[in-house]
């Protein structure tokens, strides 16, 4: 056994082997390495032993092993959380990503996604029959990671969270029975899985709605210099909060991508990325005026692939960088506030850094708070600080930078998207969750008292 073994026996690993179909890989194998990395690259945990799961069997013999040996257990779907939870120190983990299969029926207009599956699996197969779900706007994140603690994208203001769209999910419980989730059976567990993260049980697979959209969506991605943000982020905040619920409108300030001129390279730009899920020709209408806000460097508006919008960030947030987040909605985007992110932007610290502003409301909004269990209907954004580089000699500095400009922003907003804390915030959970937070804790008490699954934001 390895030093890094220290927590499991020889005799624990020949039980848990005889017990899954899946590969059980602990640091003696081939595979370990690249099976323990995450898309953050500040993040460096030892399991004991990650399992492979097959299906529901293994996940199920699983934890029955973590709860009778005590060990930590983690989870891991698309590996994408910041914060890292997916892999635990000297426990196993639950690796779903071999359980990625995604089902769609057309006529019934559903979809059964296994809980390894991305986004990219899942618009895929959803795209096949002109139908889609909100997904997050990297196609490489985790289908059940981002539905569990809500799910935003550019389909949220029209079709809902990503959350709002989960009909039904199969979960093994901390007893090791597979329950279905849906809102005839098990109500309360489906209500907790709306929104309140991995707490409750290892999901093994989700049923979505789907909706009728593409294969094309109308689009804009606008780029101006950071001298002119202030004056074009206060027309996007009248453009956004009058927009009609099929327009989603970030902003975002980024390093100019590898195309731009050699007079703008390394240098911070802010680029307005807008879409319309509605009919083309509307949408190409509404987004036309945003080529006239102030002089932009490059302004591309027209009708374009869903797939390939949902693939445009990807590159941008590479896997194995390191980064660092910190994040929280906002109950509105006053002049004052412009102008702090145009500054702080100006220096952006990171290659892979991104100052984003996404939109929320519209049809997500209207649903009530306590509907589901995620709290925050009623703000118009989220601000996310996420900074991304790759030297690990630039940590220091580029995590201080974000907590300033954090401590400069917060005033002027609160409440935080529980799948955008970071893996030092576990102080911020209960702001994750609001209001809701006592429902979400008693629904805990019910389904895990024991709090077999608390290497996650935890609810305790
Ligand atoms: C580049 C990037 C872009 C992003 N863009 C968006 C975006 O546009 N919109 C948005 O809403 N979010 C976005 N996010 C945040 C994203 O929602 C979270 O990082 C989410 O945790 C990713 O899910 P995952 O399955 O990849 O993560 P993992 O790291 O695998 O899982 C994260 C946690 O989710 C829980 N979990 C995962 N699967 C299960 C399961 N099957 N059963 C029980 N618990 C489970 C566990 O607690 C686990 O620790 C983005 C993240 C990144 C890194």
């Amino acid at each position: 056994m390895s030093s890094r073994n220290r927590s499991m026996s020889s005799e624990q690993l020949e039980v848990l082997r005889s017990r899954v179909k899946g590969a059980v890989l602990t640091p003696e194998d081939a595979g370990y390495g690249d099976a323990r990395t995450l898309w953050n690259g500040m993040i460096e945990r030892h399991p004991a032993a990650i399992v492979r799961c097959r299906g529901a069997a293994d996940v199920i013999a699983v934890v029955n092993f973590a709860r009778s040996t005590q060990l930590p257990l983690s989870i891991r779907a698309g590996g994408h959380s910041v914060a890292g939870k997916a892999i635990c120190d000297d426990g196993i983990v639950i690796d779903l990503s071999a359980m990625n299969g995604v089902r769609v029926d057309p006529a019934r207009r559903r979809a059964y996604a296994g809980a390894g599956a991305l986004w990219e699996d899942f618009d895929h197969e959803a795209q096949a029959f002109g139908l889609a779900c909100t997904g997050g706007v990297v196609s490489t994140t985790g289908v059940a990671g981002l539905t569990l603690g809500g799910g935003i994208g550019y389909l949220t203001r029209s079709r809902g969270l990503a959350c709002d769209n989960l009909m039904a999910a199969d979960v093994v419980t901390a007893d090791g029975r597979l329950v279905h989730a849906s809102e005839a059976e098990n109500a309360d567990l489906l209500w907790a899985l709306r929104g309140g993260g991995g707490n409750f049980g290892v999901v093994t697979s989700l049923e979505f709605q789907l909706h009728e959209l593409g294969p094309k969506v109308a689009a804009a991605t606008v780029f101006h210099e950071v001298d002119a943000a202030p004056e074009v982020l206060r027309t996007y905040r009248d453009f956004a909060l009058s927009a009609p619920d099929e327009l989603a409108c970030y902003a975002m300030f980024v390093n100019a991508p590898p195309d731009f001129p050699p007079e703008h390279q390394n240098k911070p730009v802010l680029a307005i990325v807008a879409c319309y899920s509605g009919e083309i020709s509307r949408g190409l209408e509404l987004l036309a005026p945003l080529a006239s806000w102030g002089t932009p460097l490059l302004s591309a508006i027209d009708e374009m692939s869903y797939i390939v919008l949902q693939t445009a960030f990807n590159a941008g947030s590479p896997h194995g960088a390191r980064y660092y987040w910190k994040s929280q909605y906002l109950t509105s985007l006053p002049d004052e506030l412009i102008d702090t992110l145009a500054e702080f932007a100006g220096d952006l610290h990171g290659s892979y850094s991104i100052i984003g502003i996404e939109p929320l409301g519209g049809f997500q909004g209207r649903v009530a708070p306590s509907a589901t269990a995620f709290a925050y209907r009623d703000v118009p954004f989220s601000l996310g600080i996420w900074t991304g580089w790759s030297d690990a000699a630039e940590d220091e500095r580029n995590i201080a930078w974000t907590r300033k400009f954090f401590e400069t922003v917060r005033p002027f907003g609160s409440g935080v998207y529980v799948n955008y804390l970071g893996e030092d915030e576990a102080d911020r959970v209960g702001e994750a969750y609001g209001d809701n937070f006592a429902r979400i804790l008693e629904i805990k008490k019910k389904w895990d008292p024991e709090n077999l699954f608390r290497e996650n934001q935890n609810i305790r």
